[in-house]
């Protein structure tokens, strides 16, 4: 048995996926009478409507041409889910077996690991990232190793990078260090939800050394696309086909489908590349704005669409947003951060708006 086989669950890697009237035989046929459909459109029948009375292609053939030409990849390498969100589900339900196995997590740490560890009764090793002098976090590898090595069951090692809620890039060389210190013990999953924003390439490219490496992309941030719920995992062929087993039968929506297709299209990509680099100079001004308000104590260096600020007054910053109208995420109470408010950056006029708000906090002070 291959390294990555003997790391999933064994009932999971014995299990026949689910083989559906859209991937079963035939498809080009003129007349489906297979799956139970109704044959009429749903109401109003008009051409955003075109199509919904059918189940969508599980894998669009199409779109897994297009990410693989994007993300430099082979077809197989890829697995299309419903946001990034499922990946997390499925790969924890895949490798962790309720009640032995573990993920571990870099703290703070985006929720959805932990979230989906405890509903798969698996349990979640905590490391905390260490801060450096100029406010950045980085992985700490050797307590990583330490606490990985201790517990024979910690199958996935999360990384989000760039961070949520600390908004930097992780080490490169300390991700690719895990991937090759961990093979045979644990997959080493990177959470790329933000890497557009950083100018830093994908670890996408290092797949073909690093089998134990599971890239996880989305549509939502990078492409405007939360609404539509896509999210790309690029990984080995075989971590690909584990997580095949357990996806449900039709993940996308067939206006998810049309929406990623236009979004993925050289015109599309061009205007989230467009719209990426407005929302870095918007990036740049709003903290040079924060920088010289005794309002921000510190703002972390970041590497995404969002901005981790540590304030005098969290409670206060963000009452005092809610009645002009704007919603911030208050992270004051989590564990190494305490005291910081996490802002995403929005259009200029928003952050204008919110920027007054801040002010108005700054001079209550
Ligand atoms: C927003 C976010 C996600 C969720 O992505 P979806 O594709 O919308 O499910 C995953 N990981 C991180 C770190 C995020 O911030």
């Amino acid at each position: 048995m291959d390294e990555i086989t003997r790391l999933a669950r064994p009932d999971i890697a014995a299990l026949q996926p689910y083989s559906s009237a859209r991937t079963e035989g035939e498809q080009r046929m003129q007349v489906f009478l297979d799956a139970n459909e109704n044959p009429f459109a749903p109401y109003p029948a008009d051409a955003a409507s075109e199509g919904l009375n059918r189940y969508p292609e599980p894998q669009p053939g199409h779109l897994l041409d297009r990410f693989a030409a994007h993300y430099s990849v082979a077809r197989e390498q890829l697995l299309l889910t419903r946001g990034a969100d499922e990946a997390i589900d499925l790969l924890v339900r895949a490798f962790c077996r309720a009640e032995h196995d573990a993920i571990l997590v870099n703290t703070p740490a985006f929720a959805m690991y932990a979230m989906a560890a405890e509903i798969q009764g698996a349990a979640v090793v905590a490391v905390p990232l260490v801060r450096t002098d100029a406010g950045r976090f980085d992985l700490d590898v050797d307590a990583i190793l330490a606490a990985a090595g201790s517990r024979p069951g910690v199958k996935l090692v999360f990384v989000c990078t760039p961070n949520n809620p600390t908004s930097g890039l992780a080490r490169r060389e300390d991700v690719l260090g895990l991937c090759d210190r961990l093979l045979g013990s644990a997959l080493v999953v990177a959470d790329e939800t933000y890497v557009d924003f950083s100018g830093q390439p994908s670890l996408a490219r290092e797949l073909g050394a690093h089998p134990n490496l599971v890239v996880l992309r989305t549509l939502s941030k990078e492409y405007s696309l939360a609404g539509e719920r896509c999210g790309v995992t690029i990984a080995h062929p075989t971590t690909v086909g584990l997580l095949g087993r357990i996806l449900a039968p039709y993940p996308l929506t067939q206006t998810a489908i049309r929406a990623v297709a236009a979004a993925m299209s050289p015109e599309g990509v061009a205007r989230a590349r467009a719209n990426i680099d407005l929302l870095l100079r918007e990036r740049a001004g709003v903290e040079v704005a924060l920088a010289t308000s005794p309002g921000a104590t510190r703002i972390h260096p970041s590497d995404a669409n969002f901005l981790l600020v540590e304030t005098p007054d969290p409670r206060l910053l963000v009452r005092t947003m809610e009645a002009a109208g704007i919603k911030v995420r208050d992270r004051s109470t989590v564990a190494g951060i305490e005291g910081c408010v996490r802002i995403s950056i929005g259009t200029p006029e928003q952050n204008q708006r919110m920027l007054e708000a801040f002010e108005k906090y700054a001079s209550s002070l």
